[in-house]
């Protein structure tokens, strides 16, 4: 699996591929690691070849790449082949950062992209970019402490970002136009790759979630917008700009609500958040979504009726993207997933409404990283950014 922008089959794309399937392994190699640290378990390479289907050749040239980057080592056995090879612990930390309209989150994790500490505070004024990016620089070097620097950095920004620029000021106010790689290089002091942050939960439900298992998923994250991030053949599909998976404009009525990319009836404008507080605003004032949750579960059918027509709306927009795309799974995410089946109940229905027989049972299922899918993804992107700079 790799999010990398190069076509799928070209030899640099089946590289990497083979690259992850052997890191794949050795992850597993590493589940079980003491508490000195030291992985206590390896493979030998004809085990690798077996287990990941790949030629012996192939393996030997992995594993050199890998050891010759110091993410790997061997042990002597018995010949080249038979030396044991294992997933190096200290071969270096690398950070993902994951941005929204009101939090900031920063992990630390290894080189095959499990996190080992984080945190996440509350953001200000998401708008000062520049105050935003020191407040995760400073969080990152608390993390870091007695740790070298990261190797790489992930960036994820809830906006479609082109080229590392977000373009409209409408979706993310206060960083359009502005180069997010090169702001964040400067004061983080590691290369840096910046992603749409639903792309990101999309890489990690798709690796480590939910999703897990199928070649094929669709991550849509829905919170003050609404965003996803599609999997194809175990690529993230970036499109032409970038800005490929921005189902929450999709037009569902051409008459509807004014919406804030500035056109009319887009997904987003019934099913975000902020839909559903303002449809409840006069009856629970200042509530939270967290408070209509609680009340629709304590039976206000007001609440269930707002949660519920969020639901057939979004259910509505899958239809269009199973139809185009038809993903083994599709995995709702953001905090409207907070809302377990109270959303995805009405979203299956709203789905097998407007969607083809062939594709209309299409599971949509609730993320299984929840709040945590985004940063979870930017620590997987580092890892893989890391590996894929070893040449
Ligand atoms: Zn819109």
């Amino acid at each position: 699996m790799s999010s990398v922008r190069s076509a799928p089959g070209s030899t640099s794309a089946l590289r990497v591929a083979n690259q992850q399937r052997v890191l794949d392994v050795l992850r597993g190699a590493v589940a079980d690691v003491p508490a000195d640290g030291t992985p206590s378990t390896a493979y030998t390479q004809a085990e690798l070849a077996r287990t990941t289907g790949l030629a012996p050749a192939t393996v030997s040239n992995i594993v050199r790449e890998l050891t010759g980057a110091g993410l790997a080592e061997t042990t002597p056995g018995a010949g080249r082949r038979g030396s044991a090879v294992r997933l190096s612990a200290a071969a270096g930390t690398v950070a993902g950062i994951d941005f929204g309209h009101s939090h900031v989150a920063v992990a630390v994790g290894d080189l095959v992209g499990r996190v080992r500490r984080e945190r996440r505070v509350p953001l200000e004024d998401p708008a000062d970019h520049r105050g935003a990016l020191a407040l995760a620089a400073a969080l990152l070097e608390e993390l870091l402490e007695g740790e070298g620097p990261a190797r790489h950095v992930a960036l994820g920004l809830p906006a479609p970002v082109t080229d590392d620029v977000i373009r409209s000021a409408a979706i993310f106010p206060g960083w359009e136009g502005i180069d997010a790689r090169a702001a964040a290089a400067q004061v983080l002091d590691a290369p840096v790759h910046v992603e749409n942050d639903a792309n990101l939960g999309a890489l990690a439900e798709h690796r480590v979630g939910v999703a897990r298992g199928h070649r094929s998923s669709v991550f849509v994250k829905i919170s003050s917008g609404v965003g996803a991030g599609i999997v194809i053949d175990d690529q993230l599909l970036h499109g032409a700009g970038g800005s490929a998976g921005e189902i929450g404009h999709l037009t569902l009525d051409d008459q509807g609500p004014l919406c804030r990319c500035g056109s009319r009836g887009c997904l987003e404008a019934y099913t975000s958040v902020g839909t559903v507080l303002s449809m409840m605003a006069g009856q629970l004032p200042g509530a939270s979504f967290d408070d209509v949750v609680a009340a629709a579960r304590a039976d206000n059918v007001s609440a269930q009726r707002a949660l519920e027509d969020a639901g057939l709306h979004l259910g509505w927009g899958l239809a269009s993207i199973v139809n185009l795309l038809n993903p083994a799974v599709v995995v709702v995410g953001g905090d409207m997933a907070r809302a377990g089946s109270l959303i995805l109940d009405s979203a299956r229905i709203g789905l097998r409404r407007h969607a083809l027989d062939a594709v209309a049972l299409t599971p949509v299922v609730a993320s299984e990283l929840g709040e945590r899918a985004s940063l979870v993804g930017a620590v997987l992107l580092a890892a893989e950014r890391t590996v894929l700079s070893v040449d």
